[in-house]
Order: C-alpha cells, then sequence, then structure tokens
C-alpha cells in the first residue's frame, strides 16, 4: 500500500504547482545559406546545408570530396 494523500489539494495550490511546468522556448539559430530558422549542430530542414556543405544534394562536388578523402 502506498502513501496516499489525505486532503484534495486546492486550484491554487494545484495550479503554483503547474506554474513551474511551462514549455521555455527553443534555444534556435538562423541558417546561413538559406536563412530558415534551425536548431544547432542539425543539419538545416530546407536546404540542407551544415558547416559549409551541403548533404541534401548528393551530386554536390564539396560532399563527394569529403568522402572520397575518407
Ligand atoms: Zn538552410
Amino acid at each position: 500500500m502506498t502513501a496516499l494523500p489525505k486532503k484534495k489539494h486546492t486550484r491554487a495550490r494545484r495550479g503554483n504547482k503547474r506554474s513551474h511546468k511551462g514549455l521555455s522556448t527553443i534555444n534556435g539559430l538562423f541558417c546561413p545559406e538559406c536563412k530558415e530558422p534551425r536548431l544547432p549542430h542539425t543539419v538545416c530542414k530546407s536546404c540542407g546545408e551544415y558547416n559549409g556543405r551541403n548533404y541534401h544534394s548528393k551530386s554536390d562536388k564539396s560532399v563527394e570530396e569529403e568522402t572520397a578523402q575518407s
């Protein structure tokens, strides 16, 4: 048998508890290529740019050069 609450908490007490549960704004930044908002350390969803390389278009020369070296 687990511990049971003896009395129902008031609406004010419930609201005070929930006042700390809110979501905060996402810490993001803007893509240098297309200026769209994106999350840090992620490939851009709209243009596929990350760290100066494009990961969406596989025919891109910079990607081929990087994969050939490794
Ligand atoms: Zn982008």
